[in-house]
């Protein structure tokens, strides 16, 4: 459960983060950026206090209305293909528990990110932890729709399986601009990285097998 008050941070809990870092190098990941950002988030304060024992394993959670936290890996991964810099503008989709929203902003980019659960939106506004980042930018609303009035954006990231690749959200990409996006129907998608080139002509790479709960249509009361 996301707590309104602080929550400790101890030796214990930093020691436990610093073995995830080094996991996820293992696992691949390069990026001393994103590892850095992995390393300055207490992960245990997005978890349910029944999990907090294990909220530095790389294992993905359940969260509020049926939904998960990705795993970490997942999450550093991610980041990782966005190639992210300083001030880029960011569209997430798929706010979730805001862990991925804040170790985008922990990166130093203008967040924006969309939740279609208006249970979950409204259970993450309560966080303390979110009051630390004021450059993310929350909105409820369906993430195949994207945000018109704030686009284009330099990065876009997806973070649940889409069937397909929303063609609003290819507009709303700057040229230039790099989308990370999974693939793929009943728990199986394929990470795409797609690049909009500077003359628009859209290019992509296919980065491998995952599974994400899926991107549903539509707003959900
Ligand atoms: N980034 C999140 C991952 C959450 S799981 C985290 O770090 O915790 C994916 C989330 O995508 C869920 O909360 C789900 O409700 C949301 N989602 C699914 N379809 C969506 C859509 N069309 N628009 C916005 N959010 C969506």
């Amino acid at each position: 459960m996301l707590q309104s008050v602080p929550k400790e941070d101890n030796y214990r809990h930093k020691g436990l983060r610093r073995q995830l870092v080094q996991q996820l190098r293992e696992k691949g990941i390069t990026d001393e950026k994103v590892l850095s950002a992995i390393d300055a988030i207490p992960r245990h304060f997005f978890l349910d206090p029944a999990f907090e024992k294990q909220a530095y394993e790389d294992r993905a959670f359940p969260i509020t209305a049926g939904q998960t936290i990705s795993h970490p890996f997942t999450v550093a991964y991610q980041t990782q293909l966005l190639d992210l810099k300083k001030f880029d503008k960011v569209l997430e989709i798929g706010t979730g528990s805001a862990y991925q929203a804040c170790v985008l902003a922990e990166l130093g980019v203008t967040l924006y990110t969309i939740e279609r659960q208006r249970a979950l939106y409204d259970y993450v506004g309560k966080f303390f932890f979110l009051n630390k980042y004021l450059n993310i930018k929350r909105f409820y609303g369906d993430g195949f729709e994207g945000l018109p009035t704030y686009a284009p954006f330099d990065k876009v990231l997806i973070t649940c399986g889409a069937p397909f690749v929303p063609p609003k959200l290819v507009e709303q990409l700057k040229p230039g601009g790099i989308m990370v996006i999974p693939v793929g129907e009943d728990g199986k998608q394929k990470m795409l990285r797609i690049k909009k080139d500077v003359a628009g002509t859209v290019l992509m790479e296919e980065m491998g097998d995952f599974s994400f709960v899926p991107m549903l249509q539509g707003k959900n009361k």
